[in-house]
C-alpha cells in the first residue's frame, strides 16, 4: 500500500510538494488553517529553479503567461539623481538556463498552484489549524485545533514563517522583527514606463529603497523598504482607503523621480508588512516529521528567493524519499540527513545574502550611501556580490535531467 504523507500548509511549498509526491505514487493530504486560498501579498520573482521543478509536473510553461517575463534591471541613485546602471541579465538568464525570470502576483501564483493540485486529485482540507504532532511506532498523528486528528506515515511542515510544526518539534522560538517594513502596492502601468522593456527598476536612496516591475502587460507592483523601530506585523493584507492615502502621501519615495512618483500616485492596492526572521535550524527533522520552505528557513524578500528556495526543498525531499522506500526509521533518517546536508548551506547563503541586501537598501547617511552607490555603479547597476550569489542560486536544484 502506498505511504500516506500529511502536509501542513497550502501556501507555495505545500501544493507543489503534494503534486510531486503524488506524481511518484505517494498518497498525500494537505491541511490548511485558512478557510480558502488567501489573495494576499504582492508579487514574487519566480526564477529558473522553480520552473525546472514545475516542469516535472508539466506546470512550468502555463505559468509563464500568468506573470511577466523580465528582460532588464535598471538601477538609479536618488542621491546622485542618475542612473547607476542597466543590465539585460534577466533576458540572458532565459538563454542560459532555458527558463525565464518572471514577476507574478503572489495571489495569482498561489491560486494556480492550488488549482493545479486540486485538478490532480490532491486531497486538501481547509479550516484545519495544526496544533501538535504525535509519533507512535511507524505512524505519525497530526492534531488540529478543532480536536480532530489525521494519521499518516510521514508529516511535512510547509506551514511558513510561524510554523507550528517547527514549534512542536523543537520548541517555540518566536520570529524576530528585523526593524524593517515594506510598503507596496499594485498600479496600472503609468505612461512613464510605456517605453521601457519589462523588468525590475530600483532606486537606492538615503534610508529608503524603491523597487518595481511589471506583473503582466498592464499592471505593475512596487515596494519601498524603510527602517521602522516599532514593530509592524506581517499580515500582508490590503489596507483600507483612508489610512492608505495618508500613508502614501507621507512616503519619501512618493516624490522620487524616474518612476516612483508616477507609480505611487497611480496605486490601487496597498499593503504594509514588517519583515521577520527566525534562525535557520541545524536540523530540520525529528523522527517522521520534517520541515520544508519558510518553516525551516524563512528569509527576507530582498533576493527574491523565499518561494524559489522552497521549490528546491520540495525537489530534493521527494527525490530522497523515493530512494528511502520502503520506509524504515533508518532509511528515513538517511534521507532527511542528506536533505539537510544539501539544503542548509544553500539556504544559509540565501537568507544571509537577503539580509545583507536589506541592510544596504536602508543605509542612512550621505557618505555610506555614496560608497554603496559607487559599488553598484561599478557592477553596472548591481552589487557585484549580490549578482554573483543570485546567479548561483537560480541554477538549482539540478543541471540536466531531473532525477524525479
Ligand atoms: C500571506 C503572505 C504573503 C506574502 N507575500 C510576499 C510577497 O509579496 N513578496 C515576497 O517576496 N514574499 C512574500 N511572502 C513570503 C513568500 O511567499 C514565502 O517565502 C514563500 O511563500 C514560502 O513558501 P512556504 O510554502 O514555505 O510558506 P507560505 O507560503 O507562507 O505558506 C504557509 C502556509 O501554511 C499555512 N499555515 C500556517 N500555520 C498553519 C497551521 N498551524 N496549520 C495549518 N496551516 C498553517 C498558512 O496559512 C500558509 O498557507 C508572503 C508570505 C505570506 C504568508
Amino acid at each position: 500500500m502506498s505511504k500516506r504523507v500529511i502536509i501542513i500548509g497550502c501556501g507555495i511549498a505545500g501544493p507543489v510538494l503534494a503534486m510531486l509526491l503524488k506524481h511518484k505514487g505517494f498518497d498525500v493530504v494537505i491541511y490548511e488553517r485558512q478557510p480558502e486560498i488567501q489573495p494576499s501579498g504582492l508579487a514574487l520573482g519566480v526564477s529558473p529553479q522553480t520552473f525546472k521543478v514545475l516542469n516535472i509536473l508539466g506546470l512550468a510553461e502555463p505559468l509563464i503567461p500568468l506573470g511577466q517575463p523580465l528582460e532588464e534591471m535598471t538601477t538609479y541613485s536618488q542621491l546622485r539623481g542618475e542612473l547607476l546602471g542597466k543590465t539585460d541579465g534577466a533576458a540572458k538568464i532565459r538563454a542560459w538556463l532555458g527558463w525565464p525570470l518572471i514577476l507574478v502576483s503572489r495571489a495569482r501564483y498561489c491560486q494556480y498552484l492550488f488549482d493545479s493540485a486540486k485538478d490532480r486529485g490532491v486531497e486538501i482540507h481547509f479550516n484545519k489549524r495544526f496544533v501538535d504532532v504525535r509519533e507512535e511506532g511507524e505512524k505519525v498523528t497530526a492534531v488540529f485545533e478543532d480536536g480532530t486528528e489525521a494519521v499518516g506515515d510521514l508529516l511535512v511542515g510547509c506551514d511558513g514563517l510561524h510554523s507550528g510544526v517547527r514549534n512542536s518539534l523543537f520548541g517555540k522560538d518566536e520570529a524576530t522583527y528585523m526593524g524593517l517594513v515594506q510598503i507596496g502596492g499594485f498600479a496600472p502601468q503609468p505612461e512613464y514606463f510605456s517605453s521601457t522593456k519589462p523588468g525590475i527598476m530600483q532606486v537606492f536612496g538615503d534610508g529608503a529603497h524603491f523597487i518595481c516591475g511589471q506583473v503582466n502587460s498592464t499592471a505593475m507592483m512596487w515596494a519601498t523598504t524603510l527602517p521602522q523601530p516599532t514593530e509592524a506585523f506581517e499580515d500582508w493584507r490590503r489596507l483600507g482607503n483612508d489610512e492608505t492615502k495618508e500613508m502614501l502621501k507621507g512616503l519619501q519615495v512618493a516624490g522620487w523621480e524616474n518612476g516612483p512618483k508616477e507609480l505611487v500616485a497611480a496605486t490601487t492596492f496597498v499593503t504594509k508588512y514588517g519583515l521577520y526572521e527566525r534562525p535557520i535550524l541545524p536540523v530540520w527533522h525529528k523522527g517522521r516529521v520534517v520541515l520544508v520552505g519558510d518553516a525551516a528557513h524563512p528569509t527576507s524578500p530582498h533576493l527574491g528567493q523565499g518561494a524559489n528556495q522552497a521549490m528546491e526543498d520540495c525537489y530534493h525531499l521527494v527525490r530522497l524519499l523515493c530512494k528511502a522506500e520502503p520506509f524504515t526509521d533508518s532509511s528515513l533518517q538517511t534521507a532527511f540527513e542528506e536533505y539537510e546536508r544539501i539544503r542548509i548551506p544553500i539556504v544559509t547563503q540565501a537568507v544571509e545574502g537577503a539580509k545583507a541586501e536589506g541592510a544596504r537598501r536602508v543605509l542612512v547617511g550621505k557618505e555610506a550611501c555614496e560608497a554603496r552607490d559607487e559599488l553598484i555603479a561599478s557592477g553596472g547597476g548591481n552589487n557585484p556580490e549580490r549578482q554573483k550569489l543570485q546567479m548561483q542560486l537560480i541554477q538549482g536544484p539540478f543541471m540536466g535531467e531531473s532525477e524525479i
